[in-house]
């Protein structure tokens, strides 16, 4: 079968590379992918926008599409999925009224509280005289958030109150448009954050192995958020007892709440939580997509075929599958990025060395081929060079070692990534 994946990040080549593992699958078209997805074996790059579903359809249909598999979630809050299945097409991903479980933080919240599911105490508001007597009320530190979609940049974690007045004018003064009609003021958790991917069809729901990522650009978790600048799986501090509690207390609320809604949910379920020094946890945020940098760590170690998994999601029959088989190990990603990134950053740098980057799987993500058809930058992330192993200690420095055969001009990466699990390994 042909399956076509909407996105061009490191998620969506890793994506494209697991379907491709699959007998069944004969060829992956992005849409538009990048410089990876258009050097690998059977991929080819289509390129149209994420969101210009009526394109998207046409091809599909024309070119014999078996499959639409959505990687971000601007396509899904917008409602691609409802689009494509009217056209008769199959679509991972959820459907418009479901995306709302990320695109809406305020809707989120009010289903967490509906649902019982452990989350921080907020508060909606729609003007900002009110948010801000609210917050003087309120214990600092304290997170201001715009509502809707804002690519990370919608959270402030405020120290001061005044801090946290700047980001409600912020918000309603329209920096971040229609996603700051609302602004969301929650209780500030501490802990360590972890990422719970979960698969499910609407009435089953199966999580994959735990992630952890490193948002901050600096050594030491510090500096500016980004997208994400490495990640590894299975993370320890989410244990088979958290995971059990995560899956009864969080996942499976989640979808109950979401079928008492009217709302047949198949898709990604990724439920980010924070785990408190107690070992406890709340949730922070759910995302309605794959994770990135996250799924580039956990793919690699997923045994049962991507295709099957998807294909019981789509077609309601996930609980009639075994359980979800994995490799033994562990898996790194670290992200090589651009100089100056999050800030400004120059595109178009020639990339070098990464077939002679041995024993790690590169997935690219903003990259592109230029007239010669050279991979040039063309983005923030870069690529994500991933090692697995036996163990943390092998999987980060089979990353690390493939990373030094790779270069372009002004190529920036942690070398701290997974620090956390290498002092709890030794
Ligand atoms: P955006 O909406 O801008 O795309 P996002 O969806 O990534 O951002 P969240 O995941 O809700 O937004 O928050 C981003 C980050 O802010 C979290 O990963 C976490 O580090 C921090 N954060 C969010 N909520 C809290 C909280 N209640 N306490 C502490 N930190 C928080």
């Amino acid at each position: 079968m042909k399956v076509l994946v909407v996105g061009n990040g490191g998620r969506e080549h890793a994506l494209a590379w697991k379907l491709l593992q699959s007998e069944q699958v004969e060829q992956v078209v992005c849409v538009p992918g990048n410089g990876g997805t258009a050097n690998m074996a059977r991929c080819e790059n289509l390129p149209l926008a994420v969101d210009d579903f009526a394109s998207i359809s046409q091809y599909a249909l024309a070119n014999d599409i078996s499959l639409v598999v959505v990687g971000p979630e601007v396509p899904l809050a917008k409602g691609i999925t409802d689009y494509l299945q009217a056209q008769g097409l199959m679509v991972f991903g959820p459907v418009r009224a479901g995306a709302q479980i990320e695109a809406s933080k305020a809707w989120a919240k009010a289903l967490m509280q509906e649902a019982g599911i452990p989350t921080a105490k907020a508060a909606v508001f729609t003007e900002a005289a009110a948010a801000k007597s609210y917050i003087k009320a309120q214990a600092v530190p304290i997170v201001v958030k715009a509502d809707g979609l804002a690519a990370g940049k919608g959270v402030t974690v405020a120290t001061t109150i005044e801090q946290a007045e700047t980001a409600i004018d912020a918000i309603f003064q329209g920096q971040f448009g229609s996603a700051g009609e609302f602004v969301v003021i929650e209780e500030c958790l501490i802990g360590q954050e972890v990422s719970v991917l979960a698969l499910t069809d609407g009435l089953t729901i199966r999580p994959l192995l735990p992630a952890q990522d490193h948002k901050r650009v600096g050594e030491g978790d510090t500096g500016d958020n980004t997208g994400g600048m490495g990640a590894y799986s299975p993370a320890p501090i989410a244990t088979p007892e958290l995971m059990a509690r995560v899956q009864t207390e969080v996942l499976e609320k989640a979808i109950a709440t979401l079928r008492t809604k009217g709302i047949d949910y198949r898709g990604v379920l990724y439920a980010g939580l924070m785990i408190t020094p107690e070992g406890d946890f709340q949730v922070l945020e759910f995302n309605c997509r794959f994770g990135d940098p996250e799924t580039q760590v956990i793919l690699p170690l997923l045994a049962t075929p991507l295709l099957d998994l998807i294909l019981a999601c789509v077609q309601q029959r996930l609980g009639e599958m075994p359980p979800i088989a994995w490799h033994s190990g562990a898996a790194a990603t670290v992200v090589a990025a651009s100089g100056g990134y999050p800030g400004d950053y120059q595109k178009g740098k020639v990339i070098t060395g990464i077939e002679a980057a041995a024993g790690v799987t590169v997935f690219h993500a903003g990259t592109k081929l230029n007239d010669q058809q050279q991979v040039v930058t063309d983005g923030g992330r870069v690529l994500n060079v991933t090692g697995t192993g036996e163990n943390f200690q092998q999987a980060i420095a089979q990353a690390y070692t493939g990373l030094k055969s790779i270069q372009f001009e002004g190529i920036y990466y942690r070398r701290d990534i997974g620090y956390k699990v290498l002092s709890a390994e030794c």
